[in-house]
């Protein structure tokens, strides 16, 4: 034993809230502080205490800008952390706008609830002020004994997979720890994706905390995506129908551009109007394009070849609420790109009230649907769905196209996993539903012979 240990604060039994403790006699620190989302933007169990003392941790570190990763950051603020926050600067880029955003949306849940926000403005503020950036592959001295180190995790832009060396020095045992590496990876990329570079392997880590958003499912394969994608599209174009694509502001809406500026560039599609109706979606699309070094060498040619691969013939962006709410009185066929991904909050919600009823219409779920949200009873098809107390009767078309993932399927943990074996001593499965983290746990240990675990919330397992 080295005397230290992994306490994992949020992230277990769930996708959402990330937060992981890691203590070592010398020192401690925090990885990702996210928000448990469902439902609604901030769920009830954001609103409980931290099981550890704010005021004690000296660092935290960020693997990326997903809210999920983020959320609770300002929350931790407001509670007494004053140590360092460390991402890369693109991570840190995009939490600037993340956190703005999500903090307007609490504000207003805290509004129609009558009840207090879990921070506000100046708790977004003050985290940003204790901000520092790194880039790939530096390694950072976090605490004595403690250094990180940036891998790039392909997973959104600025995403990482943090591994963690720690020297543990002298337990209280007085018995000296022998110096070990643990990786966090954050959320891992389906590569190859369009536009990032592929996910770099872990192989010299001893312990391993892995998500498993998709870890009980496989996606459709890469080639079928594309194809599956354009002929849902021309079916409901040449139908004259609208396209309703609900898209995470964050990647999935820059997936969604790149991928429509290739099909409208090569005439495949019908000449139809393009909405982009998402303020964060091009506040996070002034960011990629700020960072195009980030993307894979296949999509830097092409941009280099003076292709402005976010923008394509018919594309509008729209700014405003009202413009938002004309969009349903253009006739004929469209196609609307709108936040959020999974139906909770956003302008897309008022484009469902219109169009799921539509028989016309068709919505294209292009990315995981978190159990109790709205996007997870369109994924499965009630007939009913209440949006903002009105009753919506579902009449459009509902197709999935699940290879559009920023997740790796399955297959891809089991890889990822496997590349770091035999030297792996533990692998801890989170980030992911009960369900679909036992199932990969079982997975690894009955395919690789890792050491695969669910933690329990709140825990403290000895490494
Ligand atoms: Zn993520």
């Amino acid at each position: 034993m080295s005397g230290c240990t992994l306490t994992c604060c949020g992230g277990v039994d769930n996708a959402t809230g990330a937060n992981f403790l890691l203590k070592t006699p010398r020192g401690k620190l925090l990885v990702d502080c996210g928000l448990v989302q469902g439902s609604r933007v901030a769920q009830e169990e954001n609103r409980d205490a931290f099981s550890y003392d704010p005021k004690e941790i000296p660092v935290l570190l960020i693997t990326h800008a997903h809210m999920d990763h983020i959320g609770r950051i300002p929350k931790l603020v407001r509670e007494g952390f004053e140590g360092v926050i460390y991402s890369t600067e693109e991570t840190r880029d995009l939490a600037t706008v993340m956190l703005a955003d999500a903090q307007n949306l609490i504000a207003r849940e805290a509004r129609e609830s009558g009840r207090t926000p879990i921070y506000e403005k100046e708790d977004v503020a003050r985290a940003l002020s204790l901000w520092k950036v790194v880039t790939y592959h530096q390694t950072l001295d976090v605490v004595p004994g403690i250094s990180a180190f940036w891998k790039d995790a392909g997973h959104i832009l600025g995403s990482a997979i943090i591994e963690i060396a720690v020297d543990p020095g002298t337990g209280a045992d007085g018995k000296v720890g022998k110096p070990f590496r643990i990786a966090f990876t954050g959320d891992l990329g389906n590569s190859p994706t369009p536009l990032l570079r592929d996910t770099e392997y872990v192989n010299d880590a001893d312990y391993m905390v892995i998500e498993s958003v998709y870890g009980d499912r496989n996606h459709e394969p890469k080639a079928e995506r594309d194809e599956k994608f354009a002929r849902i599209l021309k079916e409901s174009l040449r139908a004259g129908g609208t396209v309703l694509i609900p898209a995470f502001s964050l990647e999935r809406t820059q997936v969604m551009l790149y991928k429509l500026n290739n099909l409208v560039e090569a005439g495949e599609l019908p000449k139809v109007p393009v909405y982009m109706d998402s303020p964060l979606g091009s506040r996070v699309t002034e960011i990629y394009r700020r960072h195009v070094k980030d993307f894979n060498i296949e999509t830097q040619k092409v941009i280099a070849g003076g292709d402005d691969i976010f923008d394509f013939a018919g594309l509008r962006i729209v700014e405003d609420a009202q413009a938002s709410a004309q969009i349903h009185s253009v006739p004929g066929a469209k196609i609307i790109i709108a936040g959020s991904g999974m139906s909770v909050g956003g302008r897309v919600l008022a484009h469902e009230r219109v169009y799921l009823s539509d028989p016309k219409a068709t919505v294209v779920l292009v990315g995981f649907q978190v159990p109790g949200s709205i996007g997870r009873r369109i994924e499965e098809k009630s007939s009913n769905i209440v949006i903002d107390g009105q009753r919506v009767k579902v009449r459009c078309r509902i197709e999935k196209v699940g290879g559009y993932s920023s997740h790796k399927d399955s297959n891809g943990l089991v890889d990822f996993v496997a590349h770091a074996m035999p030297r792996l001593k533990k692998v801890f499965v989170a980030m992911g539903e009960n369900k679909s983290s036992t199932f990969l746990a079982q997975r690894m240990n009955g395919e690789l012979g890792a050491n695969a675990v669910v933690p329990e919330k709140n825990v403290e397992y000895p490494l």
